[in-house]
């Protein structure tokens, strides 16, 4: 067996060795990218090279792709960034989105979700046609994610952006987790911004994009949040970080070229769950819906989370429970309590997620190891209750 097997790729998935080489090679360059001179204009290259392969990955136009330091900044561009344009516009987002949404503005109004965790169009349509409960000037904001980043599951952003549209509405999609995952054409959602991050496809952390289209394709409403020079067309201050920029583009670009081997990652998943399964009182959260092939929310009856964390790692297995990409300490997860999933059940579960790493023998040792640790935390329960 490989050690460790690594099974937190919607954490963060191993960087591509094409990304890798990307990197090193724009390592070697001198120049500042906003520079007139020729290794200025070197640097620029990478930039708009990666540009190009960015837009491409979501069907977008080169010229609408703002570089940003993560998903996290672009999350915030889109709704701060706005909100400052429609002066404190109603923002309503999905109860289960990433908190770098949710915590954006300090007005957001929680759309529900059911208990696979797919959103509520209904109840988004009555809300957008109720009354504000916060002060409402302007067009309201729906966030709404792609997919989920523990569930995996996959919103119906469309019909989001269908309603929206129903109430003039604009819309921001939180796209980090689908991009690489699942196909996507910015223009095929209707939404007008989009998040991508360049870790979760292969690339290096720290460097993501807020794509525009639409309305918003010429900044007209986006205010930057990174106040200074004028990069990005104004929308986003700062030299552009071009190691991460260019590592983002060819993440992008491979990411494109091998989405058709993606679904085949639902083989492992589906025998990881299908064995685990089987068991009494082991749940799969969002099983019902559809879902990214690369993951699976699953308890272990009676063993919190972090108590299986630290054995799956002893064992030589690394995953996350729920949302455990920003802390390393494990909360609980909101989106499993917006399912209506009880707190006790929520807090046994764990975030199984494959990536391109991921070998038939990742699957077996997870197995083995879920195994061994639920038996022996069961003995370890009896033998406590016989003394
Ligand atoms: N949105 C989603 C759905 C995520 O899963 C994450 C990270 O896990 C982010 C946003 C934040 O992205 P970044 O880590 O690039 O800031």
């Amino acid at each position: 067996m490989k050690h460790p097997v690594y099974m937190d790729h919607n954490a963060t998935t191993a960087v591509l060795p094409a990304v890798q080489k990307a990197v090193a090679r724009a390592l070697e360059l001198t120049g500042n990218a906003s520079s007139v001179h020729g290794a200025g204009r070197a640097a620029r290259k990478v930039i708009e090279d990666a540009r190009d392969r960015v837009a491409a990955l979501v069907g977008a136009k080169s010229a609408d792709v703002v570089f940003t330091s993560g998903g996290t900044e672009a999350n915030n561009l889109a709704i701060r960034g706005l909100q400052q344009d429609l002066g404190q516009a109603r923002v309503l987002a999905s109860a289960v989105e990433h908190t770098s949404v949710l915590k954006a503005a300090s007005n957001i109004e929680t759309i529900a979700v059911d208990s696979e965790g797919v959103v509520d169009l209904e109840a988004l349509d009555t809300m957008l046609a109720g009354a504000s409960s916060t002060n409402g000037a302007g067009p309201a904001l729906v966030s709404v994610m792609l997919a989920n980043n523990e569930t995996g599951v996959i919103q119906p952003v469309a019909g989001v952006a269908a309603v929206a549209k129903r109430h003039g509405a604009l819309v921001h999609c939180d796209a980090v987790q689908a991009a690489g995952k699942i196909s996507i054409d910015i223009a095929a959602l209707g939404v007008h911004m989009m998040s991508l991050s360049a870790h979760k496809i292969g690339g290096p952390a720290g460097v993501g994009a807020l794509v525009l289209a639409g309305d918003l394709a010429h900044g007209a409403n986006l205010f930057p949040i990174v106040l200074g020079g004028g990069q990005e067309r104004g929308r986003r201050a700062g030299s552009e970080n071009l190691t991460g920029i260019a590592g983002f583009g060819v993440a992008a670009e491979e990411a494109l070229k091998d989405l058709p081997e993606f679904p085949n990652l639902a083989v492992w998943r589906n025998r990881l769950e299908d064995e685990l399964g089987r068991r009494q009182g082991v749940h799969v959260f969002g099983a019902g819906a559809p879902r990214l092939a690369n993951t699976s929310c699953l308890t272990m009856p009676g063993v919190v989370a972090e108590r299986q964390i630290i054995a799956f790692d002893l064992a030589g297995i690394e995953l996350s429970a729920g949302a455990a990409c920003s802390s390393g300490k494990v909360e609980p997860s909101h989106v499993l309590a917006a399912m209506g999933v009880a707190v006790d059940e929520a807090d046994t579960a764990i975030r199984v997620s494959l990536g391109w790493t991921t070998a038939d023998q990742d699957i077996d040792a997870f197995l083995a190891a879920w195994v061994d640790i639920f038996e022996r935390t069961k003995a370890a329960a009896k033998e406590v209750e016989a003394a």
